[in-house]
């Protein structure tokens, strides 16, 4: 049976550890932390006396490879699908307006089918045409920056799909993201989201499967060292356990690039991060009730994304690094004035919790995702895996997940 060894127990290490338990390898998974999930992790939240996820994640219903694993897992059960009808708010210039996804094909927009986005007339959605072919070396904003539709439409999605400004992030992975969704019809554009929370639906049954199979797995154990003899690696050291490796065995490093340049100091890889921040504020019971859609856009404002949950409503705001060293309650203050003018009320701060992801995920511009495609001279028995890995989808739930998948592959 073949030995692997995967360090890393987020997502790209737990899609490892399933996919290789199908293959019946022996699977031994090591985490530094004494929690899994990494940066997609669910945990109690005394404030709003329930378990939370660390920050809002939406996944698409074209992320084959998510809903494989939740086969797998069994947790298909779990997921609730919203249709991609998105409501956004321009706090500014106080319109409101619907952007359906399903609307996005060349059959509607010919008939003009289309629920218009203030400001802009039916030809400015001809843009879409634009991420047919795209040259890898473009950003968004040099592709659409000058489009009607980019500070209502190209730049608020840009910033959610890859937590990057439209003016770094890579057009041509948007341009893969959109083959994958909108271009293909309602089918793959509807929005996943865990009834309850991602632990729920991805981390603990992958967890039980893991353990009902036998998975050796090691929490708090941290790797600190590896060996390479003859370009294999030939040894690993832990806090508290060194590992003998031989040249048949595998080894799958599952940790972010600023981890990872640690081992391997020779190798470039991105070293630009952006952070989200998510803002939790405990709301009064069904708060959900009050709210036509579950998830708000929200524009001219730092807040982007309003996440209504059952007790709590959840701001996400990404590429977020001008709050990094903002203090928290000053942060959750300027959101919560933004919040009373959206629903117009005057209401008092409730308790809330703030989310600082100082290292969300590495900027996805051309240029880290063609480091990411040259990282190469690795010892013959590593493969490295997790969501920075992929240089043709954005640092995402399914990249991560596609990433162990392919590791184990
Ligand atoms: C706030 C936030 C919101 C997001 N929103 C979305 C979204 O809406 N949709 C979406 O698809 N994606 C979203 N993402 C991105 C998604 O969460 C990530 O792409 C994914 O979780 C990355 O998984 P990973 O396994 O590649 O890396 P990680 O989650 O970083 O996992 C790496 C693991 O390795 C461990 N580790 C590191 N070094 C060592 C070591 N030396 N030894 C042992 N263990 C080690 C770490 O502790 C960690 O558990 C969001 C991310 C954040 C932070």
């Amino acid at each position: 049976m073949k030995n692997v060894f995967i360090i890393g127990a987020g997502l790209a290490g737990l899609s490892a550890s399933v996919h290789g338990i199908k293959k019946k390898f022996k699977i031994n998974l090591f985490e530094s932390s004494n929690l899994v999930g990494g940066r997609c992790r669910s945990f109690f939240e005394k404030k709003l006396n329930q378990e939370i996820d660390n920050g809002n994640h939406l996944v698409f219903s074209a992320n084959e490879n998510f809903y494989e694993l939740c086969k797998i897992i069994g947790s298909v059960e779990t997921i609730k699908v919203l249709p991609p009808n998105l409501q956004f708010y321009d706090l500014k210039k106080n319109l409101n307006w619907n952007l359906d996804l399903r609307q996005i094909n060349i059959t509607k927009l010919l008939l003009g089918k289309v629920n218009l986005i203030p400001e802009t007339n039916l030809l400015d959605y001809f843009s879409f045409l634009k991420f047919i072919y795209v040259p890898y070396k473009k950003t968004v904003s040099d592709i659409v920056g000058q489009s009607k539709l980019f500070p209502t439409l190209w730049d608020p999605i840009t910033l959610g799909v890859m937590n990057t400004s439209s003016h770094s992030a890579s057009a041509r992975v948007l341009s893969n993201v959109l083959k994958k969704t909108v271009f293909r019809g309602e089918k793959y554009c509807q929005i996943y989201q865990p009834k309850i929370n991602w632990n729920n639906t991805i981390i603990k049954p992958c967890m039980d499967f893991l353990i009902n199979k036998g998975c050796n797995i090691n929490l708090k154990n941290r790797l600190k060292k590896i060996d390479v003899t003859d370009n294999f690696v030939s040894k690993l050291y832990f806090n508290d356990q060194e590992i003998i490796i031989h040249k048949k065995d595998l080894v799958i490093l599952a940790i972010p690039p600023s981890n990872f340049s640690k081992f391997f100091h020779g190798c470039k890889v991105p070293e630009d991060y952006n952070s989200i921040i998510n803002i939790h504020y405990k709301m009064p019971k069904k708060i959900n009730k009050e709210f036509a859609n579950e998830i708000v856009g929200l524009l001219n404002s730092y807040s982007q994304w309003l996440f209504i949950k059952k007790n709590y409503l959840s701001v996400t705001i990404s590429n977020a690094n001008y709050f990094n060293n903002i203090d928290s309650d000053e942060i959750a203050n300027i959101i919560w004035k933004e919040i009373c003018c959206y629903m117009k009320i005057n209401s008092p701060i409730p308790d809330y919790q703030v989310v600082k992801e100082k290292k969300a995920t590495v900027v996805q511009s051309p240029r880290n995702f063609e480091l990411a495609k040259k990282l190469n001279h690795l010892p013959i028995n590593l493969v490295i895996s997790g969501d920075w890995t992929q240089s043709d989808l954005p640092s995402t739930i399914e990249g991560s997940i596609l990433s162990g998948k392919r590791a184990i592959n």
